[in-house]
């Protein structure tokens, strides 16, 4: 699983990212240790529920660098991958909340934002409930400074899902003097268009990135089957559909989330867990896929220098 691949980039200054050259020598890595499989024996393995070797890559979020940094390196190498998109910014040229933080955190003094942050009326704006159950479990893998690391938590968990524009549209009017577009983050339905017929496969990653399970069945619904519509509707039939959990991890979806992805046809979809995919897997929850972060091997350590 990849998220930023992108050199560093004065627009974005300390933006967490995998650099290009980190990103070309694991997949050196990879050739040599593991060996990449093809799409179709992928295909293959998901459809007979057989077990295959090799490496698979996955690239969430659709973000621009995707489409300038990655696939170009994938069709180099003969090698395909899964860009999971969430729709929501292609559908309303909007950057979502998950974004802006990351743009706030990477053009911004984090200690500031931090402090600003406290200083809000706290017991109003969080979520309660869900402070004690999210707090073991989030970014356990991410290297982040500690400041970056508790404003995610904070806006990603705490925050009320109905306060949480708000904090993000006053902390990007306090501290932001420059003006984000779509296009600085994320790729066009044109290069997706060019990705899938170059081998590419196109996947869902909801319409709007939000925690499924924090959501009633009837909008984790909408999440799952207007993203995939959405795309359709855009790049044509997706003879192969595939989908993955926004931030992942068990918590972050539920038993109606899976029965809703095999109710609407998909065919297999990423959670976040460092292992293997197993032949258990495949057999028995197809929607539950392990998959590793790009950082649990060589070369893929992100960083903001
Ligand atoms: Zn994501």
């Amino acid at each position: 699983m990849y998220h930023y691949v992108r050199p560093k980039d004065e627009k974005f200054p300390n933006l967490f990212r995998l650099d290009i050259n980190s990103f070309k020598k694991q997949l050196d890595y990879f050739e040599a240790n593991y060996g990449f499989i093809s799409k179709d024996s992928f295909i293959d393995s998901i459809r007979n529920k057989e077990k295959k070797n090799g490496v698979l890559l996955t690239f969430d979020d659709g973000l621009i660098c995707h489409y300038k940094n990655v696939f170009p390196e994938l069709k180099k190498r003969g090698l395909w991958g899964i860009f999971y998109i969430p729709t929501f910014p292609l559908k309303h040229n909007k950057i979502l909340d998950v974004h802006r933080i990351h743009i706030l955190l990477s053009n911004c003094n984090v200690q500031e934002i931090y402090s600003y942050l406290l200083d809000m009326d706290i017991e109003k704006i969080f979520d309660k409930n869900k402070i004690d159950e999210f707090k073991k479990l989030t970014y356990i893998n991410q290297k982040n400074d500690q400041y970056s690391l508790i404003i995610k938590r904070i806006l990603n968990y705490y925050v009320k899902y109905n306060e949480r524009k708000k904090v993000i549209d006053e902390l990007f009017n306090e501290f932001l003097k420059e003006d984000f577009s779509v296009k600085d983050v994320y790729l066009s339905i044109d290069n997706l268009k060019e990705m899938q017929s170059e081998g590419m496969i196109i996947g869902s990653h909801t319409e709007n990135h939000q925690v499924l399970s924090k959501l009633p069945t009837k909008i984790q619904k909408y999440e799952v089957e207007n993203s995939f519509q959405f795309i359709e509707s855009k790049i044509g039939f997706l003879d192969v559909k595939t989908f993955c959990y926004p931030y992942g991890g068990f918590h972050t979806f539920n038993n109606q989330t899976e029965k809703i992805l095999y109710n609407y046809g998909c065919d297999f979809s990423f959670n976040v867990e460092q292992r293997d995919i197993s032949q258990n897997d495949l057999v028995n929850r197809v929607h539950a896929l392990p998959r590793f972060d790009c950082n649990q091997f060589k070369y893929g350590k992100s960083s903001n220098n």
